[in-house]
């Protein structure tokens, strides 16, 4: 006769093996066994349509650290109670994940979207031992089709919950077609990604970058292009995915690898046709070269590397095999990055100057970083983002960053200029550098070739 064993429980409850395989201890409502084991049964129950919802609470662990675990583990319990009485009313299955993720098979004929109102608004203050304290419910929900897999609908709403973490426009997010042709997309794309790589469908393209006072091109930003059976995917397709999926530390390291190579292959080529003869000006970041050439490149570094504490040494050792000078390559990094995974943006700079690289903080004004951040960054240049310059005549907010910037000492690049009225401008503000559309798409390494032969010998 098969045995039947107890376990003593913390609030003294005994606990069979089934409660100890199906049931969270804390809330003692179902876990993720349990919803997947019951939610195929109720999925299949033909009567009213049926959604899954995905709810957890944003910056938990934060109120853990904050608050201790202790009141983390109660909060938890606390709106484990307030889901069950919320949804009294509902035929459901609440169930507790992990940590402070619940999820929700409910049947109903009223409208979603008022449930998920209410139960966003019901969310927001808990009681934890008789003191209230405020919390933001991040809630995805997914309507579930006839027969559908429970893994697959927990998949589903899974994806409509990550995609508003941070938007704090929406009380839920409701997974839709359009998510589901994204992701879809995002998986051909994950397929081919790695063959694409090896069959270099990856090219590295080259943006000039203007010397504002010489009208001379001193730069380049190098930027990723994809050509797929001769057609181009955009950067903004795929290198959020990569981001995601890490890929981007392969992919970044390969066109930094190719650029360094094209920078000094470029450089080369210009000294031979003796283009750089009287090209007579300072680098960027003013200090004069010994070397001959003058044409530098800035590349695009993801943040995603800054969790690997060798990737600057990694970087440095590409740049010695390439053989091209240090002073000509400058690492874009972005700004966001000074906001993520607790990422500290001031010791990494400072890293990668002492390993001889320029630094230019990309993007600059679109993140939380403020004016002030710049002294504690050891940063050469500041890219000023194009949603500044598209509205460069309506406010002194340009002339103020490029101002702030001179008083650090750093120079200042115009990104995404477009019009001779805006050159203008930045001119008389003083600032350095401007790229854009007015002078010139990215061009692959032999048609910046060519636009330089043709500028300078202009
Ligand atoms: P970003 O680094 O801010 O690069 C500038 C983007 O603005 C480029 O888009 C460029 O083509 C575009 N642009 C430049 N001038 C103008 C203009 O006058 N008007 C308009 N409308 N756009 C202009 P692109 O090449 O599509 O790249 C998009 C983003 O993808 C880049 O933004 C960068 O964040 C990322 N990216 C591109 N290449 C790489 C790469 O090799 N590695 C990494 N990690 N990210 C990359
Ligand atoms: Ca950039
Ligand atoms: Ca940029």
């Amino acid at each position: 006769m098969a045995q039947k064993y107890y376990l003593p429980f913390s609030n003294n409850k005994k606990i069979s093996l089934y409660n100890l395989a199906y049931i969270d201890p804390f809330t003692e409502l179902g876990n993720y066994y349990y919803f997947c084991k019951e939610g195929n049964k109720f999925i299949q129950k033909n009567t009213a349509p049926k959604y899954i919802l995905i709810l957890d609470i944003e910056k938990f662990r934060a109120f853990n650290s904050y608050y201790g675990h202790d009141k983390g583990r109660e909060l938890i319990i606390q709106l484990a109670k307030r889901l069950v009485k919320i949804l009294k009313d509902y035929n459901n299955i609440i169930c507790s994940f992990t940590n402070d993720i619940f999820a929700i098979l409910i049947e109903t004929n009223d409208r979603i979207n008022i449930i998920a109102d209410n139960l966003f608004g019901s969310l927001r203050h808990i009681e934890v031992n008789g003191e209230i304290y405020n919390i933001y419910p991040i809630i995805g929900i997914y309507k579930i089709k006839n027969d559908e897999n429970i893994l697959l609908a927990i998949d589903k709403a899974m994806t409509a919950h990550d995609e508003i973490i941070g938007d704090y426009n929406k009380k839920y997010n409701m997974y839709s077609e359009e998510t589901e042709k994204v992701i879809l997309e995002e998986q051909q794309i994950e397929t081919i990604m790695e063959e694409a790589l090896e069959n270099g469908e990856f090219k590295v393209f080259y943006q000039p970058k203007v010397d504002l006072k010489t009208n001379k091109v001193i730069s380049c930003e190098a930027l990723v292009r994809w050509f797929r059976e001769g057609k181009f995917i955009s950067p903004n397709r795929f290198i959020p995915l990569f981001e995601k999926n890490r890929f981007i530390i392969k992919l970044d390291k390969y066109i930094f690898k190719k650029a360094c190579e094209d920078i000094q292959y470029i450089n080369k080529l210009l000294k031979e046709k003796d283009c750089l003869k009287n090209y007579n000006h300072k680098n960027p970041h003013n200090q004069s070269f010994t070397y001959n050439s003058f044409i530098t490149a800035s590349i695009n570094i993801s943040k995603e590397h800054f969790a690997y504490d060798n990737f600057i040494q990694e970087y440095y050792d590409i740049v010695k095999q390439t053989n091209v000078p240090r002073e000509l390559i400058e690492l874009e990094i972005t700004e966001s990055a000074s906001v993520y995974k607790g990422i500290d943006l001031k010791q990494i700079t400072k890293d990668m100057k002492q390993k001889g690289f320029t630094i230019a903080l990309d993007d600059f004004g679109t993140g939380y970083s403020s004016l002030n951040m710049l002294q504690d960054l050891s940063i050469d240049v500041l890219k000023i983002d194009k949603s500044f310059i598209d509205r460069i005549g309506e406010s002194n907010l340009v002339k103020y960053i490029i101002n702030m910037a001179k008083d650090f000492n750093i120079k200042t690049v115009a990104e995404g200029v477009e019009t001779k009225e805006q050159i203008d401008i930045l001119k008389n503000m003083g600032c350095d550098m401007a790229q854009g559309y007015y002078y010139a798409k990215p061009l692959s390494r032999e048609d910046f070739v060519e636009y330089l032969t043709n500028r300078v010998l202009q």
